[in-house]
Order: C-alpha cells, then structure tokens, then sequence
C-alpha cells in the first residue's frame, strides 16, 4: 500500500512573530497497526460493562491490561485492583484480566461464592486449550510441554497453570532451548506466549524442532497477529528514523518486544515511553526522524496527546505508515454477550 500522508492540524506549524526563530522540522513516522488489540479492546469493555450492568465497585484481580492510563480510567468508573482473591469481599463481581489465570483461581473464586467474569483474551485460551490437548489428561497419549516464554509474566503462569505441577517446563530463551533434557524427547510438544518476538521465537522453535524432530506444536508458533503486526510495522520504520518511542508500559512484554524490534531493525535508538509526561525532551536533539509506535495495550489516545505536543515545539511532517489492516473484534464473555 502506498504510503500515506497525513498533515493533521495539530501537526501544522504554529505561526512565530518575525522576531521569532522558526521552529526546526521534524519528520514523524507513525506505524501502523498500532496500539489497541482486539483482546485488549475486550478486556476494557468488559469491565465497562460489568460496572455498567452490576455498579461500582467491580474488582479485577491483576491489571486487566498492562497500561497505567488504562488502568486509572477504569478506577475512575469504579473498578477496584487487586491482586489477589483474597482481597476480594465476599459477593464482589470479580474480572479475571486479559493475560488469562491459573484453573486453580476460577476454582478458589467458585469456593468462595464470588460472580468472576473470564476477560482472558480468546487467543490466550486458544494456547490453553492447546497445552490441554497435548497434556490429554496425562494419560497414554500425553506429551511433556516445553512453554517458550518469560518466567514470571502473567500469562506464562496462567497457562502453566492449566495443568498440574510439572507438565510445561518454560523455555525462556535459545540456551534453554539447547540445553533442556526432558526424560522422554519422542512424546513432546511446544506451546508459546502470545506476545513474544517472532524472530528470537522462530530460532527458538527451530533449535527445538532440531533437537527433537518428533515435537508436536501449532505450524509456527502462538504468537498473535497483533503482536506480528505490530513488530511488522515497527520494522518498516525503523531503518529510516534516527529514535523510535514506543508507547507502552515496562510491563507490557508487547511493548518491550517493540522496543527491541525496532533497534534492531536499523533504529540507533528505541525507548520506552509510557507517555508524554515520562518523556525526556532531550532525547529528541538531533533526532531528524521520529519513528512512534505503541504497544498493545496503549490508548491511541496517548499516541495524540505525544503528537499534538511534538507539534508545538517543532515544525512536523506526519507520514502514516501501515502495513496491514485490522478488522479483529472479539464478541463479550457471557454472561455480557
Ligand atoms: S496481544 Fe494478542 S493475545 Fe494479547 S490480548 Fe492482544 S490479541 Fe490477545
């Protein structure tokens, strides 16, 4: 698709006085797809709706997403974070977040009486019932899952958590890949995090399918088409911007793949910016070419606000870049739907 050039009215330069120095142009190239996934989208209407059809307060164990601004704003309406169940009172609506859970929280929360509300995203639960089918309740059929993905991250747990203690090892990164030793190497299959880098993945999975040529696993890898566009778009701006900032959070493992992505498609310089306030200006001297993305889970509404104030201290040229459109919607989880 050709490229697309957008000269917003934010964008324009603002009129200085003769005395006035001209501000200095700035190139700024936004990639597209960004921002917003269809189970982020989800995830936020689902806890909108919950406070719509039960009132505040409703509770979300976890972020619902891994964005502060998101965050804040549900809080406004009346959603209440926590981390765990135990914080929740007795008779609560409850939402479990995007990233998906353990079996043993939806268990703990049916002990308890509390009316939970599934926001996993429909692609999480896609691995979940993958890593469910290769398990094949650990019966003659059941093969030992190497989980490619980060210790600790949120959905990496939940859906270790789908089956019992013992069943995934996680692989974290090439190394582990060539040094794990399972104890059966022809009953095995792979599963991945949704979010990860799709190139340091597809090494992974090769050294794996090298290793052990009978590994059971999806045709390439889990990774989302989200999480590929978004690294996709990022990758055809890189090489022609001199700094990218990538809009998102430190804990939004999509959002750090982009930074990632992007430094070494070609950008001298990728950072993290979780939003205009965190931005250090300085970065910006000798930067010709702006490159800006944003992570799955960042409003495109921070995207703008960062924009319209490059806007008035530079004279910018905005040029939209997209590689490919999205037209992903996930229908509400019952009983919202
Ligand atoms: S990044 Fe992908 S897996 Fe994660 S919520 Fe968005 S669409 Fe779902």
């Amino acid at each position: 698709m050709p490229d697309q050039m957008i000269q917003t009215s934010d964008s324009a330069p603002v009129a200085t006085s003769p005395a006035e120095a001209p501000m200095r142009s700035l190139k700024v190239l936004l990639a597209g797809p960004r921002g917003f996934c269809a189970g982020v989208d989800r995830a936020i209407r689902v806890v909108e709706e919950a406070i719509r059809r039960y009132g505040a307060p409703v509770y979300v164990r976890h972020e619902i997403v891994h964005n502060r601004t998101v965050v804040e704003e549900l809080e406004a309406q009346g959603a209440i974070f926590v981390e765990e169940l135990d914080e929740v009172p007795a008779d609560a609506h409850v939402v479990f977040s995007a990233h998906g859970v353990p079996k043993t929280v939806p268990a703990e929360a049916e002990r308890r009486n509390l009316l939970y509300l599934d926001a996993t995203c429909p692609l999480v639960s896609k691995v979940h019932r993958e890593a469910e089918r290769h398990f094949a309740d650990g019966g003659p059929e059941s093969r030992h899952i190497l989980m490619i993905g980060h210790a600790g991250h949120p959905e990496v747990v939940g859906t270790m958590g789908q089956l019992p203690a013992g069943a995934v090892t996680l692989i974290n990164d090439a190394e582990e890949a060539r040094t794990v030793q399972p104890a059966d190497p022809a009953r095995l299959a792979f599963i991945t995090q949704t979010t990860l880098s799709v190139d340091d993945t597809a090494e992974i999975v090769e050294i794996l399918r090298r290793r052990f040529p009978l590994i059971e696993g999806p045709k390439r890898e889990d990774i989302c088409y989200a999480t590929t566009n978004r690294q996709e778009a990022v990758k055809a701006i890189a090489p022609g911007c001199d700094l990218v900032i990538v809009i998102g959070s430190p804990n939004s493992s999509n959002s750090q793949r982009l930074r990632e992505v992007a430094e070494r498609s070609g950008a001298p310089r990728a950072l993290l910016v979780p939003r205009l306030s965190n931005l250090d200006w300085s970065v910006l001297e000798g930067v010709n070419t702006l490159g800006i993305t944003a992570g799955a889970s960042a409003p495109e509404a921070l995207v703008q606000e960062m924009v319209t104030a490059l806007a008035k201290h530079f004279s910018l040229e905005i040029e939209e870049r997209t590689v490919k459109e999205e037209n992903v919607t996930f229908r509400l989880p019952a009983p919202l739907g």
